[in-house]
Order: structure tokens, then C-alpha cells, then sequence
């Protein structure tokens, strides 16, 4: 193997170890966000589950006003019939007869109202027991995500360590300037670093690089940067990465660095 394919193998090693870095880095973040994100979820059903209780309850006591009401209609319409049979004036027997329709009428309004209640309280109460089910499954898959945030954060640091001493051995195998290249674009982009050049385009930005950089990127004798992106770039038919997976750049917009030269080889 020659020096150049070397050292693209080297920064190719390293670039597998960073997207490992990078991978356990996300999961260290992602972990407590994914518990955060479940725990508003549960607040919020339990928002929802308190306002439907408020809300029946307010029926509830409705329903019983309504309730009293009616009884108190029948037996007062129950009295004034009995009344009307004493009545021996016509006067007033029309007069009474009157107020009598009037009572059948609230009668019939509040039971209507009773009636209309009645199916609205059924509603609510079906959407409180959707929402129980709801906010039951929540309690259980947060309390079990709580109980294993521990358990993951440890273990992606355990990883992380790992990777660390694993990114300084391969580290250790680059030749110094090439390694300081490849670190000051990391700083710089983040993810990835080095990508392949396939058929012209540039795996990083996936942009086509000029023809007069593709053919010296063919000889294989240094290592270039991709002029648009910045990122070290080899030709894909020189050196076929085992690890290799697209992985979508991190950093797509970033400004050049007055230092990197556009295109230049180490
Ligand atoms: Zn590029």
C-alpha cells in the first residue's frame, strides 16, 4: 500500500471512530430529552384529564339543580291540579288553567335540558376514560424510560471512555500534520471529515468537484479537500471503506476558514 492510500486508510480508521464518538454523543443528549419529552406528554394528558373531571363534575352538580327543580315543578304542578278542581270560578279557573300550561312547559324545558345533559355527561365521560387509558400507558412507559436514563447515560459514557482511548490509538497512527489537518476541519464541520469522491461528487456536500481536481484527486499522491466543503476527500475506486454508510453531513452552511485553502493538498 502506498503512503498516500496509507494515510487515507489511517484517517479513514479515525473517521469510523468519530462517527462512533458522534453516535454516543447523540444518544448522551437524546436520553433526557427523551424522557423530558414524555414527561410533557404526561403532564399534558393529565391537563386534559383534569379539565374533563372539572368539567363533569360542573355537569354533575347541573344535573342535580336540574333534578331538584323538576321535583319541585311535578309537586307544585301536582298541587295546582288538585287546586283547580276546587275552583268554581270560570276566572279563575282560566287563569289557573294558564299558569298550569306555563308549568308543563318548564317541566318540559327541564327535561329536555336533562335529557341533552345526560348524553353530554355520557361524552365526557367515555373521553375520560380514553384519556385515563392514555395517561395509565404514559405512567407506566415513563417510569420504566426514568428507571433505564441511568442505566443508558452510564453506558454511553462507559462507551464514550471507550471510544476516547480507542480515538487516541488510531489517532497516534496518523502522522502529525495530516492529524492536525483532520482535526481542525473537525472543529470546524463536526461530522464527517473525510468522505469518498464518488463518480466526481463529494460524499460530504454532494457536489460535483472541478475536473482539475478530480484528475490530481485520481493520481493518488496527496490528499485533497473538497473545494466546496472543506472536507478531506479520496476517490472511492482507490479505497473502499468497510464502514462506509452515507451519513448525512452535520453541518451543511459553514464559512471558510481563512487558513484552509480552497482545494489545496497537505
Ligand atoms: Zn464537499
Amino acid at each position: 500500500m502506498s503512503l498516500y492510500l496509507e494515510q487515507i486508510r489511517q484517517l479513514v480508521e479515525l473517521q469510523h471512530v468519530d462517527d462512533q464518538i458522534f453516535d454516543v454523543k447523540k444518544e448522551l443528549s437524546a436520553a433526557p430529552l427523551e424522557v423530558k419529552e414524555l414527561t410533557n406528554r404526561f403532564r399534558d394528558e393529565e391537563t386534559k384529564l383534569a379539565k374533563i373531571m372539572d368539567k363533569l363534575q360542573h355537569m354533575k352538580e347541573q344535573q342535580k339543580r336540574i333534578d331538584v327543580d323538576l321535583e319541585d315543578e311535578t309537586s307544585r304542578l301536582k298541587k295546582s291540579k288538585s287546586k283547580l278542581m276546587q275552583v268554581s270560578n270560570n276566572k279563575e279557573f282560566q287563569a289557573m288553567a294558564r299558569e298550569m300550561d306555563n308549568m308543563e312547559r318548564n317541566t318540559r324545558t327541564h327535561e329536555e335540558e336533562r335529557v341533552t345533559l345526560r348524553e353530554e355527561i355520557e361524552n365526557q365521560d367515555q373521553a375520560l376514560k380514553e384519556v385515563q387509558v392514555i395517561c395509565d400507558e404514559l405512567k407506566i412507559d415513563l417510569a420504566a424510560k426514568e428507571a433505564n436514563l441511568a442505566t443508558r447515560i452510564k453506558k454511553a459514557n462507559e462507551e464514550f471512555s471507550k471510544l476516547e482511548n480507542l480515538r487516541n490509538e488510531t489517532g497516534g497512527d496518523v502522522p502529525a500534520p495530516v492529524l492536525a489537518r483532520y482535526e481542525f476541519i473537525r472543529r470546524r464541520l463536526d461530522h464527517p471529515v473525510i468522505v469518498p469522491v464518488k463518480e466526481s461528487i463529494c460524499r460530504g456536500c454532494h457536489i460535483a468537484i472541478p475536473p482539475q481536481t478530480f484528475i490530481e484527486l485520481q493520481r493518488g499522491q496527496q490528499i485533497w479537500s473538497c473545494p466546496n466543503c472543506q472536507r478531506l476527500i479520496y476517490w472511492a475506486e482507490h479505497f473502499h471503506d468497510v464502514h462506509q454508510v452515507e451519513r448525512k453531513p452535520v453541518k451543511e452552511e459553514i464559512t471558510f476558514a481563512e487558513d484552509l485553502n480552497l482545494g489545496e493538498s497537505i
